[in-house]
């Protein structure tokens, strides 16, 4: 569906062009080049995906507070990076050629499949810069940085070696969380990314038969195609377990060994117990493996296998409490495993399939590990094993990038010891101000506490390569930081050029023992890169040093709340590890945006309006003082409609829109030229006085909101500013506006409204800042100041303002809405007149006020609110006389009169009251009406039309005075 372009959007489009044809952006840098830094780092994204709704949230906070500080008077450079690395961009070219796992890009070549990532980096970057520039977001695309430029590369080997040469890097033989589809360990930070809900997998209890006495004990496991790796089984030693018999299925009596606790799991009462013995009772008994494995001879710790051992992570809440250990494929069993020195049987290759020739029964062979669990099942069924096989439901993790179950794979991997270093973690983010600020000690500090050690390499292609050579016989590992250091190293050093691989497999190196060393096949974890951003976009250390104190720590950053175990976890342990520095101040976490029924945005349901028709009809500006004034930027999720819009674009836009033409619609008129503009006026009227302390308590406010990173409690008061200009300063200004003469009246009205407006355009500047600048430009045009856009400006500081005169404006007000209630509930006109009200005490200055916006010709002060509803006869007559003048003013808009138009007048009338009306109280009519002489009956007006008022007629006859 197509909609028209609303004339907001439009003229977003022509500010656009004036940005770009005034270079003003880098005019703004340009103003502040010898300001201090504020330091920002822009979180890379990946530049193959399609920008989305969360971007506009990301895009508002980061762009709103860099506009705001720069407006502050601080340098704020916004370099773009981009995410190029990893396994999204591998996954995206496997997909275009329908590659089913990593020995596809082997065969298909290495280096032609790195050139293709490489080429599709930049796939939808045309589209990412178009959209940045749409939503106003200002950012530097001279100097964009990737991770895949050498100068990148080469920071992050020199994190790795820093870091490396202080211990905290080691490689272990371990069980991580593994993608069998990308064939690569992930970490644990990704492992939380792809967990799913409500997923279906059996819940196995197998028996496994003791060898000295005739009973098994009753395991239980939810992967069964562990199963043939199954090397121990595991109890708790202060459990109390039970002898059972049972009756099975072929009528025989056996014994089962279970926990106490977990009887339950029998799923009968069917049982007699026969002896109950202590979990320590237990450790030592063999057991007969369920499978005959060829080979285990050349285990040299073989006669560890198949026995009872007692473990501390055996949980005695579910299950049998008999527990099955694969060391292969859990982490807890491989720490057993290591521990108690029991061989690793490795069945499920790399890629997730059962092995061949390992003395599995042949159906099991080359089966995905997870579609070997009905085999397993069945065939131990048919040897009669199984206890009871069922499935049930629970989360589980998969792959972020391909949606492959994960698995857990004992693999050897480089990891950053990240355990060590949970103390100085703990104490650095304590330096950094989190918004929300529960973040800190919450979802964050909680993942602090807990932080395990970080797998970051990656046995995949694309990627920084791990900088790590090891000599043949496995007795020297080098760790390269620099490529100076590389070439020195290098066998041949004109190899030295693309840092990718597989050029950078060819490269060997020497050591100073002269032995030769080849590089580890491994690449970095994408996230490890993006954690070196703040070194890897300065090339630092090899530039950049003088400076650095600039560049790090950043003073802010923002992405998802999802990044705090990503991102900000990445930018935080690196920073620490290098420097025990927190790697910035102030960050914001923004929430999710969903739809307006709270579900997640789905393209597939579409429940969300699409970007472009949005910005079409709604402009950006509104988009973005949405996302600004919501709770998604204080880590909440907000609902996102276009009614919701629709009221942001009317409360806001347009109203300060036709705040703005009421202004120009009379200086035009008047030829209005401020005296002093950007300096605060001074005037004798209370409206005046009243929006100018309003004015300096929004300026407090917003500044206060925007130091502590609160975008929404910044926006919030600009909105009520705006309500109060429209539909009070201005409706109770309009006649001010209207005055033929130069009172001084008038001028304070001008002068006090120009300002109002420019200092407001200021204060939105930062959130949305198209309109703004567009009434910026046309208000200081009339005015001698040089500041062409609102976005050079200065940030406007808080004068002292009088907060009685805040509080007594509110208190009228209140009174009125009283009032006004009252004259509801009498089924009163507010037209007609009345004699007086009464209200709790409130100075005399505000009386005049209350009495013309209630209508009443005087105000009393009593205990409480009374409305006179008593209607004279005088009172009557100049109730209909104000009929008759708002008769006449549509009368003069028909005629199409200008506002200050004088006219000529004649009304006729048949009815007694009207003509008594008419005569009485001319003067009134005349003087709202601008009617300065009598038209003759004879003569032939402008315009004519006969109105009827109360079901009496009344002729009109307007003609405008030349
Ligand atoms: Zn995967």
């Amino acid at each position: 569906m197509a909609t028209e372009k609303h004339f907001l959007a439009k003229m977003e489009n022509d500010i656009l062009d004036i940005w770009d044809k005034e270079s003003t952006f880098q005019q703004s840098l340009n103003n502040r080049s010898k300001a201090p830094e504020f330091t920002f780092y822009d979180g890379p994204p990946f530049a193959n995906g399609l920008p989305h709704y969360g971007h506009v949230v990301q895009t508002t906070i980061k762009d709103s507070v860099t506009r705001y500080k720069t407006m502050q008077g601080y340098l704020v450079k916004r370099r773009v990076g981009w995410d190029t690395h990893g396994l999204p961009i591998e996954y995206a070219i496997e997909k275009e050629h329908g590659f089913k796992g990593k020995q596809d890009i082997v065969d298909y070549g290495i280096e032609k499949f790195n050139q293709e990532c490489q080429d599709s980096v930049f796939k939808f970057k045309d589209i990412w810069e178009d959209l940045f520039r749409r939503l106003g977001r200002w950012s530097d695309f001279s100097q964009t940085y990737t991770t895949m430029d050498k100068n990148y590369i080469e920071s992050v080997w020199w994190v790795f070696k820093t870091i490396h040469d202080k211990g905290l890097i080691y490689n272990d033989f371990r069980s991580s969380p593994y993608c069998p589809r990308c064939a690569t360990p992930l970490s644990n930070f990704e492992l939380n990314q792809g967990y799913q809900d409500d997923v279906s997998d059996p819940s196995l209890y197998v028996k496994f038969k003791l060898v000295d006495q005739d009973a098994f004990l009753l395991g239980w496991t939810t992967t069964p195609w562990s199963l043939p790796g199954n090397a121990a089984i595991a109890i708790n030693k202060d459990a109390v377990y039970l002898y059972v018999t049972i009756t099975n299925d072929n009528q025989q009596k056996e014994t089962l060994i279970l926990a106490k606790d977990r009887l339950s799991c029998l799923n009968s009462d069917n049982y007699q117990i026969v002896k109950e013995v202590k979990g320590i009772d237990l450790i030592g008994l063999q057991y007969q493996p369920l499978f005959n494995l060829k080979d285990l001879s050349s285990y040299p710790n073989k006669d560890n296998l198949y026995k009872v051992w007692s473990a501390d992570f055996v949980s005695i809440e579910d299950g049998s409490g008999v527990l099955h250990v694969a060391p292969a494929f859990g982490e807890d069993d491989l720490r057993l495993g290591k521990e108690q020195d029991i061989p690793i049987l490795i069945t499920i290759d790399e890629s997730g399939k059962v092995k061949n020739n390992l003395g599995l029964p042949e159906d099991f062979e080359g089966k995905f590990f997870k579609s070997a669990d009905s085999i397993i099942i069945e065939h131990l069924a048919k040897e009669g094993y199984v206890f009871s096989a069922e499935t049930f439901k629970h989360t589980y993790p998969f792959c972020w990038r391909c949606d492959t179950p994960l698995m857990y794979y004992a693999t050897n991997s480089w990891l950053v010891r990240v355990s060590s270093l949970v103390d100085k973690l703990t104490a650095n983010n304590q330096l950094v101000n989190w918004t929300p600020p529960h973040i800190k000690n919450g979802r964050f500090g909680k993942w602090l506490e807990n932080a395990r050690d970080w797998s970051i390499s990656r046995n995949r292609f694309w990627g920084a390569p791990l900088p790590i050579w090891i000599t043949e016989d496995g007795s020297e590992t080098i760790v390269i930081g620099s490529i100076e250091e590389l070439k020195q190293r290098a066998v041949d050093p004109l190899l030295v050029n693309d840092l990718h691989r597989p050029y950078i497999d060819n490269i060997i190196i020497k050591t100073d023992s002269g032995k030769l060393a080849k590089r580890v096949n491994e690449v970095f974890d994408c996230w490890f890169e993006s954690g070196s951003m703040p070194y890897g976009q300065n090339h630092y250390p090899f530039e950049n040093q003088e400076n650095f104190t600039d560049i790090f720590p950043a003073d802010f950053i923002a992405e998802a709340i999802d990044q705090t175990r990503g991102w900000f976890y990445t930018l935080h342990v690196l920073a620490t590890a290098l420097f025990d520095k927190p790697a910035y101040r102030n960050v914001i976490c923004s929430g999710w945006v969903v739809a307006a029924d709270g579900q997640k945005l789905s393209k597939r349901k579409k429940n969300y309006a699409p970007m472009d028709e949005v910005l079409d009809q709604f402009g950006v500006d509104t988009l973005r003082f949405f996302m600004a004034n919501s709770p998604i930027v204080n880590g909440e999720d907000v609902r996102f409609s276009t009614d919701l819009l629709k009221e942001v674009q009317r409360k806001i836009f347009m109203t300060l829109n036709n705040s703005f033409n009421f202004f120009k619609l009379y200086a035009d008129i008047d030829h209005f030229k401020p005296s002093k503009p950007l300096v605060e006026p001074t005037s004798s009227n209370l409206l005046d006085n009243w929006i100018l302390a309003r004015l300096n308590q929004t300026i407090e406010e917003v500044t206060k909101a925007m130091d502590s990173y609160r975008v929404d409690k910044a926006t919030k008061p600009i909105a009520s500013l705006l309500d109060d200009l429209s539909n009070w300063y201005i409706r109770r200004s309009r006649r001010r506006f209207w005055k033929s003469d130069d009172s001084d009246d008038k001028k304070d009205a001008y002068e006090t409204l120009y300002y109002t407006l420019l200092i407001i355009c200021q204060l939105l500047a930062p959130f949305s800042p198209f309109l703004v600048d567009y009434i910026w430009r046309e208000l200081v045009a009339r005015s001698s100041i040089d500041i062409l856009s609102v976005h050079l400006s200065d940030w406007p500081k808080s004068k002292e303002y009088d907060q009685n005169i805040i509080n007594n404006m509110s208190q009228a007000r209140t009174y009125i809405n009283q009032g006004l209630a009252l004259r509801a509930s009498y089924k009163i006109k507010v037209r007609q007149p009345l004699d007086k009200i009464t209200v709790p005490s409130i100075p005399k200055v505000y009386h005049e006020i209350i009495a013309e916006e209630l209508n009443v010709k005087h105000v009393q002060i009593g205990p409480e609110i009374i409305l006179d509803s008593h209607i004279s006869d005088d009172l009557k007559q100049e109730g209909l006389a104000r009929e008759v003048v708002r008769h006449i003013q549509s009368a003069r808009k028909q005629a199409q009169f200008n506002v200050d138009d004088r006219i000529s007048l004649l009304l006729s009338s048949a009815d007694e009251l009207m003509k008594l009306t008419i005569e009485n109280k001319a003067e009134l009519i005349n003087h709202e009406t601008l009617s300065i002489g009598t038209l003759s009956k004879d003569s032939q007006p402008d315009y004519r039309t006969t109105v009827k008022i109360d079901g009496v007629d009344l002729e009109i006859a307007i003609s405008k005075n030349q």
